[in-house]
């Protein structure tokens, strides 16, 4: 056989695989959020009638198309999401071995196939699983025992201890971040000293929250529809209406007071007098300084500045975007994951040449 010939099999055999691989990070995505076991059962189910696939049925990539993405069992619709996890990680897969030598390529497909899991599960439900991020943490420190390479060293003492404080960096850079964003209330329940003065005032899109001599915006408080500021008040007035003694329960676009609920969109001015003050969890989760830890991990400490750069970058992109088709700004907060996945990714490709590129620059 030529070489030629023996290279597209060989291309066909690695972009299978990736298929293969994808199809288990699709249960990876489902189970892992829902605490369920990643081997137990076996066979994969459909979601909406526990109808067990057989393998026939389960063919990635194929029976999606085939199936036209409805089970064969109960005709539930299944998500284009399956589909498209699988055919994600085919490429990549493809790309990774085209791209570098056999055994960091080998890294590289874990590495993309943790990225992809957490993705998608940060997507739907908000939340980066332990397993991805301590995990990939740990697999990305053996990852560099075993293939120096990835420090871009031929020591493996000296490829560990890069990669152990690439995740360092990773996780000490985000901290910072966050501990920053707390300049109003750094803490989660805040038992005031006495009654305190509150005031909501609406300005434009969001709003202004004082409480006492805190001042802050409200959509820093919100970075989910399902985040929860209580107020515990003494009094309050709700554009003229009175009430004594009450909790509001706040949500980003609603106030919920006594049963009733209200749109914030509906009400100019909120004030009155508080007690206790319980916010929402922060807006980034610390799955992202795990996240960040991992792609340090698996990447070096240049990857971990650059996924943070690109992925606020993309981040604003979008916000602005979504802005002008005419979202408001505090229902449009996406989590923070898919974007470090794809700055990482992105470095994972073109670091080497962006650096050639940057130093280029500096010295031409
Ligand atoms: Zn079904």
């Amino acid at each position: 056989m030529d070489i030629s010939a023996y290279r597209l099999l060989f291309s066909i055999f690695v972009f299978v695989t990736g298929a293969v691989v994808g199809s288990f990070l699709n249960v990876c995505i489902y189970r892992l959020p829902l605490d369920l076991s990643i081997n137990r059962p076996r066979r994969s189910f459909c979601p909406a009638c526990k109808y067990p696939i057989p393998w026939q049925q389960n063919l990635p990539l194929v029976s999606w198309m085939l199936l036209r993405g409805r089970c064969a069992n109960c005709g539930a619709r299944i998500s284009l999401r399956y589909f498209a996890v699988e055919l994600l990680t085919a490429f990549l897969f493809l790309a990774i071995w085209q791209s570098f030598p056999a055994p960091v390529a080998t890294a590289y497909w874990i590495f993309v196939s943790l990225v992809i899991v957490a993705t998608f599960v940060d997507l739907e439900h908000f939340i980066i699983p332990d397993q991805v991020t301590i995990g990939g943490t740990v697999a990305g420190m053996v990852a560099s025992l075993a293939v120096p390479g990835l420090m871009d060293t031929n020591s493996r003492l000296a490829a560990v201890v890069r990669s152990v404080l690439a995740a360092a960096l990773g996780y000490l850079v985000l901290l910072i971040v966050l501990e920053a964003g707390k300049l109003a209330f750094g803490k989660k329940r805040i038992k005031l000293d006495g009654p305190t003065p509150f005031a909501w005032k609406r300005q434009g899109d969001d709003a202004e929250f004082v409480v006492g001599a805190e001042q802050s915006l409200w959509s820093d408080y919100f970075a989910r529809e399902k985040d929860r500021l209580s107020l515990e008040c003494d009094d309050a007035k709700i554009d003229d209406r009175i009430h004594n003694k009450i909790t509001l329960e706040f949500y980003y676009d609603r106030v919920s007071v006594e049963g009733q609920t209200l749109m914030l969109d509906d009400i100019d001015e909120i004030s009155g007098t508080a007690v206790e003050v319980v916010i929402p969890r922060e807006a980034m989760g610390r799955g992202d300084l795990k996240f960040l830890a991992a792609i340090g991990a698996f990447l070096g400490w240049r990857a971990v500045l650059f996924a943070v750069f690109a992925g606020s970058l993309l981040g604003s992109l979008v916000g602005l975007f979504t802005l002008v088709v005419g979202k408001r700004v505090w229902s449009a907060k996406l989590p923070f994951g898919p974007y470090l996945a794809f700055g990482a990714v992105t470095w994972m490709f073109y670091g080497q040449a962006f650096v050639r590129w940057y130093l280029g620059l500096l010295s031409p």
